[in-house]
């Protein structure tokens, strides 16, 4: 997709601080770490949310849960992370590329959710 921030990061021509890439996946530390340890991975191909996914994206679904843990522990959180992708408006997401957030560090990440 041609005018998506995180296309852009992918393919190299908007900088970002590389954590991993892989043939399906590219993975960075997020501009605003909301943890010591937050790293944002994304599919390569322009997927815009999880609600826009198919079987077809199966590959490249189990691709990011699959190397969260070592972008975890190699990037400072050994311990354990927790794992989020905001979906659409509900759920919060303001970049619409498919993205996974790991965040951790030392210290327990939190509750899940704040009551509302
Ligand atoms: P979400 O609210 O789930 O869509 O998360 C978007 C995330 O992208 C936020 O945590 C932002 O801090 C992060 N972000 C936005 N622009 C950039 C960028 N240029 N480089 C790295 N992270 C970014
Ligand atoms: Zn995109």
């Amino acid at each position: 997709m041609t005018d998506c921030l995180f296309c852009k990061i992918a393919q190299g021509e908007i900088p970002s601080r590389k954590a991993y890439e892989d043939d399906l996946v590219y993975a960075f530390h997020d501009i605003h770490p909301l943890r010591p340890t937050h790293i944002l991975a994304i599919p390569k191909k322009h997927i815009a949310s999880l609600a826009e996914t198919t079987a077809a994206d199966e590959p490249v679904l189990g691709r990011l849960l699959s190397v969260a843990w070592q972008l975890a522990t190699e990037n400072g959180s050994p311990d354990g992370f927790r794992a989020i992708i905001n979906t659409g408006r509900i759920g919060g997401q303001e970049v619409p590329h498919l993205h996974l957030h790991i965040v951790g560090g030392e210290t327990p990440v939190g509750p899940m959710l704040c009551k509302i």
